[in-house]
């Protein structure tokens, strides 16, 4: 194996700010006071705040080398299953940062923002395209929040049918979000069961959906990483009952340009741009969610929205039947931007990006399924999920290889989910990765299977070079220390 791309050597120490410093030092200079000082207030005297005393230099090293412990995509591969951790080219963050976008006051009037106005219009055109559906709303700031919307969307739907519906089913594959959004629109989750070869039968819809069932809830391609190829059929059994197809398009990454939607029967689907549509995501930042829809539902998407006339584009809450508000003001606008951006460079490249992180994915699958155990054995879409079933004899679990991969510089895959597969581990390269770089992955998850048979201790202590060792996630839960 080449050597691993791991840090060896210069791993600081970085002490907090307290114990770094010493009296009197202070990190600006400021011109000589040309008034007389005055005393403080009573309740403000005394000893001050117990702020560190530190030189600029000493402030500055600590933060930037606080920064580089942080991994991310553009540190190095971050093959985490379900979140899509592309890279997101930065001419992305270029046009974001124009000013005229990140200037525009979301009051300013109508005229004078035409183009953020243009550019959200476009955008969500663009994105019902790319789904084949019809309208789009812009407005949902997470994936959840999109599941949220079209949730709220089936209420609607069926309220103006004069018909309440009680129940949404949900496949036992499906992302926690789902049956919490539909928990959270007063909604009943029914699981449906996988059938044996990883996705959805149609006979196990048929013997649930009933006239009290408001419809299905599918996460196509599905968790596991496999496309639900029985989707038409269970839309046309759905809609013989007047339900709704919902599509939980969070892993649009894998089919964009290939499927589509509409024509496979779904309703509604929601996209998340901080996945497929290369914007950044992860601690806590702000995201989009999308909600897409055939045209009978357009009439119930979120208000307002942006119309165009013969005059130019304007904001429009002339829509009866509309769900209402979900966010402040419009959504998270800068997320907009880059997305419409990625879009516009891309082109039709974007069927390439699919094809890409799909070629990747079943790569991997097929590199490693001799060493790691593959349940479902089937060509994948843009992930695949492992269990570690032939590691249990040496008392070696997901846990430790995860752990193990740190040490050797990568970023963890996602474990333990879907929860239909024991042990998972679910890795998504993406089409970002190189050739070699994804052959460097390979190589480092063959040598922590040769390890976990040879020795089992090598894993169960992992990770051992970085700064932080193993948690020890009990007492984390049990004993939280939150004073820092
Ligand atoms: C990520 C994900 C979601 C939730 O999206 P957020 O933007 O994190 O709210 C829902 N379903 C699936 C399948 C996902 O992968």
């Amino acid at each position: 194996m080449k050597e691993p791309v791991g840090t060896r050597g210069l791993i600081l120490n970085e002490p907090f700010l307290w114990e770094r410093g010493g009296k009197g030092r202070t990190g600006y200079s400021l011109p000589r006071p040309d008034v007389d000082p005055a005393p403080l207030p009573e309740d403000l005297a005394g000893d001050g705040p117990d702020f560190p005393d530190l030189s600029e230099v000493e402030l500055v090293r600590h933060y930037t080398r606080l920064s580089t412990w942080n991994y991310g995509v553009d540190s190095g591969m971050y093959p985490l299953g379900s979140c899509t951790m592309k890279y997101n080219p930065k001419t992305n963050e270029r046009q974001a940062s124009l000013p005229g976008f990140t200037g525009a006051h979301p009051l300013v009037p109508s005229e004078l923002c035409q183009g953020a106005l243009e550019l959200i219009y476009e955008l969500e055109h663009s994105l019902a395209h790319v789904a084949g559906l019809d309208a789009a709303s812009v407005q949902p700031s997470a994936g959840a929040q999109g599941e949220l919307a079209g949730m709220l969307i089936f209420a609607a739907y069926h309220r103006d049918q004069g018909k309440a519906r009680s129940k949404i089913l949900i496949p036992d594959t499906a992302h926690g979000t789902n049956p919490a959004s539909a928990a959270l629109c007063g909604f009943k989750a029914v699981s449906v069961a996988t059938g044996p070869d990883g996705v959805l039968v149609p006979e196990a819809v048929e013997a649930l959906m009933d006239e009290d069932t408001a419809g299905i809830m599918v996460t196509n391609p599905n968790t596991l990483g496999l496309f639900e190829t029985n989707i038409q059929a269970i839309a046309d059994i759905v809609h013989a009952k007047d339900g709704l197809v919902y599509a939980d398009g969070a892993n649009l990454n894998a089919v964009m340009g290939v499927v589509d939607f509409g024509r496979a029967g779904v309703d509604v689907l929601h996209i998340n741009l901080h996945k497929t549509f290369s914007t950044p995501h992860g601690g806590g930042g702000p995201g989009s969610g999308p909600v897409c829809v055939v045209k009978r539902l357009e009439p119930f998407l979120p208000a307002p929205r942006v119309v165009k006339s013969g005059d130019g584009y304007a904001l429009s809450e002339d829509f009866p039947k509309s769900i209402g508000k979900l966010h402040a003001f419009y959504g998270n606008f800068g997320i907009m931007v880059r997305a419409y951006s990625y879009i516009r460079t891309m082109g039709n490249k974007l069927k390439d990006v699919s094809q890409h992180a799909v070629l990747n994915a079943n790569y991997i699958k097929e590199k490693l399924k001799d060493v790691y155990h593959l349940p479902f054995d089937v060509p994948c879409m843009h992930e695949c999920v492992f269990s570690d079933k032939h590691q249990e004899k040496y008392k070696v679990t997901t846990l430790d290889v995860a752990k193990r991969l740190i040490d050797y510089g990568f970023h963890p895959p996602t474990i333990y989910f879907p929860l239909v597969v024991h042990g998972a581990i679910m890795i998504e390269p993406t089409e970002s990765e190189s050739r070699e770089n994804i052959d460097q992955f390979i190589a480092t998850m063959r040598q922590i299977a040769k390890e976990a048979q040879e020795d089992p201790a090598l894993l169960q202590e992992a990770p051992r070079n970085p700064k932080v060792r193993r948690m020890d996630e009990t007492q984390a839960a049990r004993k939280p220390c939150l004073r820092g």
